[in-house]
């Protein structure tokens, strides 16, 4: 088997919610404009780091969903989220504080770990370069909301940037994050995974795993006021048996489990 962290954060999540996509098949229709975008900038980035044309690359991606029907929130639209991508590739070429050398070897790098039972484990870091001359694990995120920064240290709780810490050795992490709002805004956000913290991520990699292996997929429903995890969940049609439901959010594929490598590009 092979596991990513989108699969044990997935289980951590809901285990129900992981048998539906895992094992089942079920998966989420790929329909939001903010997931769309997202990987679209990311191609941006790419291209950027490759000294290549940035904005060029973002209409490319992007213009392939310009008469597509998607689904925007926060009210976007196509223009002005072309609008604000460009504008962030630029604050990006201002502010000059990233580096990537052979940017084909150190953006988008696989990273494997053996895990018990001859599984592996395999994570996709977004790059791998230095931000302000230090050496660092980078990662890029765009969203409509600033990342808290308050209190200090919040960001190396991040369980994403503690499992590239882990699969990666290294300490230093950051993340980039793109802030598409009036005036867009990157954050440049640093952080340093302790070795204590490495030890006890791979100790949960471990432990949901026998949890996995062993068939243990219990419902976690969080329907406490005000943060019902089942509300945002894809796959809430099929635990309350909604056709609607399940036909507007969800697509069924045989074989069911790939790795959601693309994960969390968005908010
Ligand atoms: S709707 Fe709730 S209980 Fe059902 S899979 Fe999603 S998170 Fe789990």
């Amino acid at each position: 088997m092979v596991y990513s962290h989108t699969q044990i954060s997935r289980y951590l999540r809901c285990p129900r919610s992981y048998r539906y996509r895992y094992l089942d098949g079920w998966r989420e229709k790929e329909t939001r404009a903010s997931l769309l975008f997202g990987r679209a900038f990311e191609k941006a980035l790419a291209a950027f780091f490759s000294g290549e044309d940035s904005a060029a690359a973002l209409f490319k991606e992007w213009g392939a969903y310009r008469d597509a029907q998607i689904e925007y929130s926060h009210g976007d639209d196509w223009e002005r989220m072309a609008r604000q991508g460009v504008q962030l590739l630029e604050r990006l070429a201002q502010h000059d504080r990233i580096r990537i050398r052979q940017p084909l070897r150190n953006m988008q790098v696989k990273l494997v770990r053996s895990v018990s039972g001859g599984s592996e484990f395999v994570a996709y870091v977004d790059a791998i370069g230095t931000l302000d001359g230090k050496r660092c694990l980078l990662e890029w995120k765009t969203t409509t909301a600033r990342y808290p920064e308050e209190p200090d240290g919040l960001l190396a709780l991040d369980p994403q940037l503690i499992c590239y810490s882990w699969t990666s050795g290294i300490p230093d992490v950051a993340v980039m994050a793109f802030v598409r709002k009036r005036v867009p805004e990157i954050q440049y956000l640093k952080a340093t995974i302790s070795d204590e913290q490495r030890q006890e991520y791979s100790r949960l990699v471990e432990t949901t795993i026998s949890q996995i292996e062993a068939g243990q997929f219990l419902a976690h429903s969080g329907i406490r006021f005000p943060q019902n995890g089942c509300v945002s969940c894809a796959q809430l049609g099929l635990c309350l048996g909604n056709q609607q439901l399940i036909d507007a959010k969800l697509i069924r594929t045989p074989g069911a489990s790939d790795l959601d490598w693309l994960d969390q590009l968005d908010d």
